[in-house]
């Protein structure tokens, strides 16, 4: 008789049907014991009360940005974090060898015992798992609307990407620790490899070396810019293939300031706006997070990497959606 697992699980998130964890929960009822939850604040109040109790392992399901709210509960305490990942990308899993929506992978991690720590930086006190953007790519993320999202889906970036397009990207400056300045017009920074899906954008990442890797871009065009980011995102960027405007960089802190009012986003989301004379303190916290892996991790077949293809996805989550109104429908 194996102990369950404390899994705390939003019963209302569409991702629980959509990924089929639902349907693969009903089969693994011994495995856990279920602990719903109401909003993100709330996942992570039950995430630390879990942990200060003296669970040895939280399990959350959900993408990246929910882990990242479980994450924050346990950060500072003894307890593992396990993952089932039912998100879109699930590109913090991905990169961590569960893979996409590999469930008995993701339970037999939390059943081994090898652990995985993983560093966790903030922006001004804020923490994100996989990466954060300062400069056209989070301008574009904060004008998508959730009618948009809705009726346009991913296409939503595409129109107010050309809004962002025309305007005037102001001079970001990263002051280094050793206080060294780079400046750039797009700023990105990853913990792990992964920009999204299967692309590594930095091909010398790791997650545990107390370093962010960051790429700073000076451009003004923003169509030359994601021409650039997704030449790093095919080769995986390094010294050796950037161009003469991309710099990267690899640092355990910095501090990012702008001319004029600059959009960062954190994980993909929409994070704030700082206006110049404010900055952006990033710094890595005091203790790392700890997460349940497999012993041997989710091989990457090329059929994989194809469908991870962030238009497959896309393909697969209108799919999905459709599938989900069906369902409400029974
Ligand atoms: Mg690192």
């Amino acid at each position: 008789m194996t102990t369950p697992i404390p899994l705390l699980i939003n019963p209302k998130a569409g991702s629980l049907f959509r990924s089929g964890l639902k349907a693969w929960l009903d089969t693994h009822r011994a495995d856990f014991r279920l602990i719903s939850t109401r909003s993100a604040e709330d996942l992570t109040e039950k995430a630390r009360e879990l942990a200060e109790s003296g669970e040895p392992i939280v399990a959350a399901a959900g993408g990246d940005g929910t882990l990242m709210c479980a994450a924050q509960g346990i950060i500072d305490t003894r307890a593992a974090l396990g993952i089932l990942p039912c998100g879109t990308m699930n590109v913090f899993s991905r990169e961590l060898g569960i893979g996409s929506r590999r469930f008995d992978t993701a339970l037999a991690a939390m059943r081994g015992d090898v652990r995985q720590e993983v560093d966790i930086f903030t922006v001004n006190g804020t923490p994100f798992l996989q990466l954060a953007g300062f400069g056209p790519d989070a301008s574009i993320i904060r004008r998508i609307t959730p009618r948009m999202k809705k009726h346009l889906g991913a296409a939503s970036h595409v129109v107010t990407g050309m809004q962002v397009a025309v305007e005037h990207h102001p001079i970001i400056t990263v002051t280094l620790p050793d206080g060294e300045q780079v400046c750039g017009t797009q700023v990105i920074l990853g913990n792990g490899k992964r920009y999204g899906g299967e692309g590594h954008l930095f091909a010398n990442a790791r997650y545990n070396d107390g370093l962010l890797d960051a790429a700073i871009i000076q451009l003004e065009s923003t169509g030359i810019l994601f021409e650039v980011i997704s030449y790093m995102l095919m080769k995986g960027a390094t010294d050796r293939n950037t161009t003469d405007f991309t710099q990267l960089r690899q640092f355990p802190s910095c501090t990012i300031t702008a001319e004029a009012t600059l959009d960062y986003q954190l994980d993909g989301d929409y994070a704030g706006t700082i206006l110049p004379g404010e900055s952006a303190v990033i710094e890595r916290m005091p203790h790392p997070l700890r997460i349940c892996v497999p012993a041997t991790p989710e091989p990457v077949t090329h059929f994989g990497r194809l469908l991870a293809h962030p238009v497959l996805e896309t393909m697969r989550k209108q799919i999905e959606r459709m599938k989900e109104a069906v369902h409400q429908l029974d």
